[in-house]
Order: C-alpha cells, then sequence, then structure tokens
C-alpha cells in the first residue's frame, strides 16, 4: 500500500515546528513528508530589525530546510489548491507549474504586509517583512545618507535624512530604535551630516506603541525612543504620500524619501482563494486546527484564525510564539490521523513578548513579570537563542552579537538588491498569480 502523504505549504514558524514534529512522531516510512516553500531556509523574522541595522548578518537569521533530514521539499510557491481532487498546484521559480497530491495538507503560508486604499503607498512605501526588504532598507539608508552628506541645500537634505515608519508593533518599534543606532554610528563616515540633520518619525494610529505588552512596558519603550530624538507621532495616520512626501492626518507634511511601512498583515492570499470560511481575512479552523468538516486540512500560524481557548471567544494574536506552537500541536494531531498518538484541541498560554531595542536596552515579559533596561536585553538575547532551532545559527548570531560589541557597524552599501525588487508587491508576493492572471477586484 502507497505512504500516505502529507504536504505542508510555508516553512515558517508554524510550518518548520510542524515537519520537526512530524519526523519525531511518525516512524519511519510511515508517511511521505512534502514541503511546498519558495526559499531553501526558514527565516527567524524577530532578527530582521538586527539585520536592517548590520548587527546580525542576513544569512544567520536563515535556517537551512535541510536540516529536515526526512522532508522533500518542493521548491516553489502554492497557487492553488483542489479539496476536491485533493491536490496543490506548485509554480517553482522559472514559472514551472506542477501538481502534488496529497492525503494530508497543512497551510502554513504566513502573512503578507497589508495595505490600504492610501494613495501613494503601494507605489513609494516599503515593507519589512523578508530578508530582501531588510537588506534594501539597510542599503537604501545608507544611500541616502552618502546623497545627503554631499547635499548643500537644507530642504533637500532634510528629505534624504527624515526617515519614517509606520506602524509602532514589533516590527516597526524594533526597526526604528535598532536603525536609529546604527545611523548614529555610521555619521562618522559622513563628514557633513551631524545627529541632528537626522530624523526618525515612527507613525501609529494607536494610543500607545507595543501595544501587545503591559502598558508600563510600552511607557517605558516611549520613553527610550524619545531618549533617543525619535519623534512618535500617535493617533495619527498617513492620508497619502508621494516620492518625496508624506501627509498624516494630523495636518502636518513631512518631506522625505523612505517610508517603511509595518502597520499590520493580512494572511497570505493562497487560502483567501480556497472558498472556505474566512474570519477578518484568515482560515477558520477548528480548536484541533482543522478546517471544519475537512479533518484532512490543517491550518495554523498568521493565515489560520485559530480559536484560543484561554481566552474564549477570541482568536489566537499573529504572532511566532503561537505559530510555532500550533506547528507542534499540527503535528501531534495529524500524526494521530494517521494512527500514531492521540490528538488533542491547541491550547498555550502566552509566555509574554519581548522587545529588544538595541544599545542595551529593551522591554520583556516573561511569565507576566516587567523587566526593562540590561536584564531584558539579556533575556532578550537569550531567548533569541533558545528560539532558533538550529545550533549552527545560534552560534553564528551570538557571534555577529559579540563582534558587534567589539567592532564598529559595518556602513558599505553592496547594492545587493534593486529598487524594483524591494517594491511591496514583488518583495512579498502579494498576488499568489502573475498580474495577467488576476481577477480583477470587485
Ligand atoms: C520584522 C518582524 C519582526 C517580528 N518579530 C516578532 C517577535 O519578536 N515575536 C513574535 O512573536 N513575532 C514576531 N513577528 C511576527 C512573526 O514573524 C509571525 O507571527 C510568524 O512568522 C508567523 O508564522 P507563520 O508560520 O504563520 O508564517 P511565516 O513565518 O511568515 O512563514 C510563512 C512561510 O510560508 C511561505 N509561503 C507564503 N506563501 C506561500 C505559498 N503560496 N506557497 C508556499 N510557501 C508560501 C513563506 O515564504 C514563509 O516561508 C515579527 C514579524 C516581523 C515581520
Amino acid at each position: 500500500m502507497a505512504k500516505p502523504r502529507v504536504v505542508v505549504v510555508g516553512a515558517g514558524f508554524g510550518g518548520f515546528s510542524c515537519l520537526r514534529g512530524l519526523e519525531r512522531k511518525l516512524p519511519p516510512g510511515a508517511a511521505e513528508l512534502v514541503l511546498v516553500n519558495p526559499s531553501d531556509y526558514h527565516l527567524y523574522t524577530p532578527l530582521l530589525p538586527q539585520v536592517a541595522a548590520g548587527v546580525v548578518n542576513p544569512a544567520d537569521a536563515a535556517v537551512p530546510l535541510r536540516g529536515l533530514r526526512r522532508t522533500r521539499l518542493k521548491p516553489g510557491e502554492a497557487i492553488g489548491v483542489d479539496l476536491d481532487a485533493r491536490t496543490v498546484t506548485v509554480r517553482d521559480r522559472d514559472g514551472n507549474v506542477s501538481g502534488i497530491g496529497w492525503d494530508r495538507l497543512v497551510l502554513a503560508p504566513g502573512s503578507v504586509t497589508r495595505t490600504f486604499d492610501i494613495p501613494g503607498l503601494k507605489e513609494h512605501a516599503h515593507g519589512f517583512k523578508t530578508i530582501v526588504e531588510a537588506v534594501y532598507l539597510r542599503e537604501r539608508v545608507l544611500a541616502q545618507l552618502e546623497l545627503a552628506d554631499g547635499l548643500r541645500d537644507g530642504a533637500e537634505r532634510a528629505a534624504y535624512t527624515t526617515f519614517v515608519v509606520v506602524g509602532a508593533g514589533l516590527a516597526g518599534t524594533e526597526y526604528v530604535a535598532q536603525m536609529r543606532m546604527f545611523v548614529r554610528s555610521a555619521l562618522a563616515a559622513y563628514p557633513r551630516l551631524r545627529a541632528e540633520h537626522i530624523r526618525w518619525i515612527i507613525v501609529d494610529p494607536g494610543h500607545r506603541i507595543l501595544s501587545h505588552l503591559d502598558p508600563r512596558l510600552s511607557e517605558r519603550a516611549l520613553a527610550i525612543l524619545r531618549s533617543r530624538d525619535v519623534e512618535v507621532r500617535l493617533g495619527a495616520v498617513v492620508d497619502r504620500l508621494t516620492a518625496d512626501t508624506v501627509h498624516l492626518s494630523d495636518g502636518t507634511t513631512v518631506a522625505c524619501r523612505l517610508l517603511v511601512w509595518t502597520a499590520g498583515v493580512a494572511a497570505g492570499p493562497l487560502v483567501g482563494e480556497l472558498g472556505l470560511p474566512m474570519e477578518k481575512g484568515r482560515l477558520v479552523v477548528g480548536a484541533d486546527l482543522a478546517v471544519p468538516g475537512r479533518p484532512d486540512v490543517v491550518a495554523l500560524g498568521d493565515a489560520a484564525a485559530v480559536p484560543d481557548l484561554t481566552r474564549p471567544g477570541s482568536v489566537c494574536p499573529q504572532t511566532a510564539q503561537h505559530a510555532m506552537r500550533q506547528g507542534h500541536a499540527a503535528a501531534r494531531n495529524v500524526a494521530a490521523g494517521l494512527g500514531h498518538g492521540r490528538a488533542r484541541p491547541y491550547r498555550h498560554r502566552d509566555l509574554g513578548a519581548v522587545a529588544d531595542l538595541g544599545g542595551g536596552q529593551a522591554v520583556a515579559a516573561p511569565f507576566n513579570l516587567r523587566v526593562t533596561g540590561r536584564a531584558a536585553s539579556a533575556i532578550t538575547g537569550a531567548y533569541h537563542l533558545f528560539a532558533l532551532p538550529a545550533a549552527g545559527n545560534r552560534l553564528r548570531v551570538a557571534a555577529d552579537w559579540a563582534l558587534a560589541g567589539l567592532l564598529s557597524r559595518q556602513t558599505v552599501s553592496l547594492g545587493l538588491v534593486p529598487d524594483a525588487a524591494a517594491e511591496l508587491s514583488r518583495a512579498e508576493q502579494l498576488s499568489i498569480r502573475p498580474p495577467a492572471e488576476r481577477k480583477p477586484a470587485g
């Protein structure tokens, strides 16, 4: 009899931990494991702000998928799922399209940057979710400093040395905190630029930064940003933007040539095309992570609305911590469906979040405690080393941190990512179909 095939879509926190769990739980030969993912690595996103700031080498935040010894990688993007025929359609990087059958399907395609109908946003904003975007944003900032250094006109120079970040969640807050430190240390390389020429502005419609944390930790993080001269504009949104101007809802206009958009995420486009029930843009699943009425299809992570049994009536937040643990739960339940072990509903009480603000400053809430300063920074570092799922990456990241403490940051810009590759739609594959095949909106 043919072995059952489990196909996992996405090698993020959810998909990667699910496959690690399946490799442990299923006896050798019990099932064929296949992973569909566009890259050959799992990206440890919490380190992206440090990648952008030149603390962590980009490759060190990328965990090689070849560590999954019993899983076959099918490189490419899943562009469609036929639930009746039980097949996934995959397009590889050369555009070749092929199908693969499954007995169990695990959907973990994560999320993409959520954009809104703000004039100029898609054309001029940059997202911050991928390695390509992190490397681009670092090089773009350096390129702007280089240009600004040669400008005599004060207004023109100000546009190149003003950086706007939208969204004061983890990604936006850590990015602005780390980059502000990076640029300050890089200034020595630009003889005509001074610290007072540089402006960092973070904009958020809410009334506090890092709103998922205890309000006192948010306050502390806000005080740290303000002590570093970061302008924090709360209760404001972007009304429109052009290549060199941002118009905010508080009536102000900012001349700037780089806007980083981190204001929320939407489930990867694949799940929206399945014709299955959705909740707030995420695929509806039960507490067992299966799609209702389809025990052969499981979804998890940012793409799925997983009921939070610790807070009845709500769904789990879109965090790495939940995605990783849902991966373990999905592995247990899929293995149980194949006759190995027992299924259980997903239940996880948040262990608390951490935010690294660079320069030995952090805020952390382990097990509902409130920790700030160097102690929080140490907890944050230890947490990342523990959570990185490969020993090689742990060692390299620890070495990166040690070097960053000893040496000044690299300020060369290698021009690795062309502007076009970092456009929001290109960098994050906001659509799973090439433009010609896309259905018209509405
Ligand atoms: C800059 C940044 C910092 C963050 N910091 C933190 C933090 O400190 N703590 C925290 O808890 N969370 C953090 N997050 C959020 C966290 O990254 C997400 O909640 C988590 O990655 C979700 O895991 P996932 O498995 O659902 O998706 P992802 O980790 O996003 O993985 C999805 C995978 O699926 C692949 N994929 C997508 N579409 C397809 C397709 N059609 N076919 C095949 N493969 C596909 C992608 O390439 C990717 O490999 C951060 C996010 C960002 C962007």
